[in-house]
C-alpha cells in the first residue's frame, strides 16, 4: 500500500492512469444514477403522498424492487440484459456502434458522452492539482457535479441525496485539514446557502414567481464550504456569464421560447467548477478589470 502511494506521488503517469481508469468506471455508474435516482425519488414522493392523503395503495404498487442496482442494466426497447462485455465504458458503445446487440435499437450517445466527460474532467483536475488528497476530493466533487448537471437538465431538480452528503463530505474534509479551515468552510457554506436563499425570497415577494430552487442554494453552499465565502460572488457572477453564453447559443440553435424555464443548477455547477480550478486567476483578472 505504501509503495502504491509513493508510486502515485512520484510517477505522474501512474497517477493519471489510475484516475482515468477509476473515473471512466464511475462515469458509467453516473449514467445509472442520472437515469434512476429521479425515478426513485418520484416513486418515493408518490408513496408519501398516498400515505399523507390516506389513500389506498394503488394496484401497481406491487412494483418490483427498483434502485441503483436492481434491476440489472437491460436494453430499454427489447429488455435483453446487457452482458458484462457490452458494459465496458466508452468502448462497448463504439464496438456496438451505438446499437443494441439484440434488437439494433439505437443507444443514446448520452451514455458515452457522460463517460467521456467524467474521464476528461477528472483527468483535468488530476493534472491541475497533482497527486494530492485535495485532488481526490475535487475529483469526487467533479463526479457529483456531472450527475447534478445532467439530472437538473432532465428533471429541473438537484436531488438532496446528492447535495446533502456532498456538503457534509466537504465540511468533514476541512475538519481533517483538507482545503480551507473548518471555520471558513462553515461560514462559506452558510453564506453560499443564504445568499441565494435571500435572492429567492426577495424575487418571490416582488414577482410572485420562483426563480430557482432550494437545490441551487445547497449547491452554492457546497462551493462556499470548498472555497470560502470570498468565492461566492465570483461563482454567482461567472454563472450568469455561463448562463448568458449557453442561453444565447441555445436560442440561436433551437430558437427556444424565452419563457421556457431553464435550470440554474448547470450554470452554477460549471461556474463553481471553473472557480475551483482557476478562482485566483479569475479574481486577479476581475480586480484588474475594475482598476483599469
Ligand atoms: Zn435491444
Amino acid at each position: 500500500m505504501q509503495e502504491v502511494l509513493i508510486l502515485l506521488q512520484t510517477q505522474s503517469w501512474f497517477w493519471l492512469l489510475t484516475v482515468a481508469l477509476v473515473s471512466v468506471c464511475i462515469g458509467s455508474f453516473l449514467n445509472v444514477v442520472i437515469l434512476r435516482l429521479p425515478k426513485m425519488m418520484k416513486t418515493n414522493w408518490q408513496t408519501e403522498c398516498r400515505v399523507l392523503l390516506e389513500l389506498e395503495h394503488a394496484e401497481d404498487t406491487k412494483e418490483q424492487r427498483f434502485n441503483l442496482v436492481f434491476p440489472h442494466s437491460h436494453c430499454p426497447s427489447c429488455k435483453t440484459p446487457i452482458k458484462p462485455w457490452q458494459n465496458i465504458p466508452l468502448l462497448s458503445w463504439l464496438w456496438l456502434r451505438g446499437k443494441c446487440a439484440s434488437c439494433q435499437a439505437s443507444i443514446s450517445i448520452r451514455y458515452p458522452l457522460v463517460e467521456l466527460a467524467t474521464l476528461l474532467l477528472s483527468l483535468w483536475v488530476a493534472w491541475h492539482f497533482g497527486a494530492t488528497a485535495e485532488a481526490v476530493l475535487y475529483i469526487v466533487i467533479t463526479w457529483v457535479l456531472i450527475a447534478l448537471t445532467v439530472i437538473d437538465i432532465d428533471e429541473m431538480l438537484l436531488p438532496d441525496q446528492l447535495t446533502q452528503p456532498t456538503l457534509w463530505l466537504v465540511l468533514l474534509a476541512s475538519a481533517f485539514g483538507l482545503g480551507i479551515s473548518p471555520t471558513e468552510a462553515l461560514i462559506g457554506a452558510a453564506v453560499g446557502y443564504l445568499s441565494l436563499w435571500s435572492v429567492y425570497w426577495v424575487f418571490k415577494l416582488v414577482t410572485g414567481k420562483e426563480g430557482m430552487g432550494y437545490g441551487d442554494f445547497k449547491l452554492l453552499a457546497i462551493f462556499g464550504a470548498l472555497m470560502g465565502w470570498q468565492a461566492i460572488l465570483t461563482i454567482v457572477l461567472l454563472s450568469s456569464v455561463v448562463g448568458a453564453i449557453i442561453g444565447s447559443v441555445q436560442l440561436s440553435v433551437q430558437g427556444k421560447n424565452k419563457a421556457t424555464p431553464i435550470p440554474f443548477g448547470p450554470y452554477l455547477a460549471i461556474a463553481g467548477w471553473i472557480t475551483l480550478l482557476y478562482g485566483e486567476q479569475l479574481q486577479h483578472w476581475y480586480v484588474n478589470l475594475l482598476l483599469s
